[in-house]
């Protein structure tokens, strides 16, 4: 099995609504996204050496970043949602991502880890992997990992 990783981060603030202790607060992080593409050893093209093109499996995960970069990931269901939209002073409604679900790590790294494996399937020169896992670092202690496909 051969293992490909890549990774990215951006800075984001979210809350956790329904937390009960200090999380349900408007805190930021300084996230990591460690992407790992794992390929049987038939997909490395022997005449090249490679397996997937590492550059589109980059270029996805950047993307994906820069999505989120320097915004506020907040629940649908949020109060705050509204209340931004509606001031909206100073451009700040523009800086709001609506997630449909809550921006955990572990919610983040699934929904990554399954949006980089569908758009790496559409692409011809990344045709061969088997899994992707997607790990979420939200400080240098914790991070949560989420494995996709076969
Ligand atoms: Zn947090």
């Amino acid at each position: 099995m051969l293992v490909l990783q890549t990774e990215a981060g951006f800075s984001a603030a979210h809350r956790l609504m329904n937390h009960q202790g200090l999380c349900r607060h408007i805190h930021g992080h300084n996230y990591r996204v460690v992407v790992q593409v794992e390929c049987m050893d038939q997909a490395i093209d022997e005449k090249d050496g490679f397996a997937i093109d590492v550059s589109v499996l980059r270029s996805i995960v950047m993307r994906a970043c820069e999505r989120w970069d320097h915004t506020i990931l907040l629940h649908h269901e949020d109060p705050l949602v509204g209340l931004l939209n509606a001031a909206n002073t100073e451009g700040i409604a523009d800086s709001v991502v609506v997630l449909e679900y809550y921006p955990t790590m572990e919610l983040m790294a699934r929904a990554l880890a399954k949006l980089f494996f569908t758009k790496l399937g559409g692409h011809l020169m990344c045709t061969d992997f088997e899994r992707v896992t997607v790990s979420v670092w939200e400080s240098d202690k914790s991070c949560a990992s989420y494995t996709f496909g076969g």
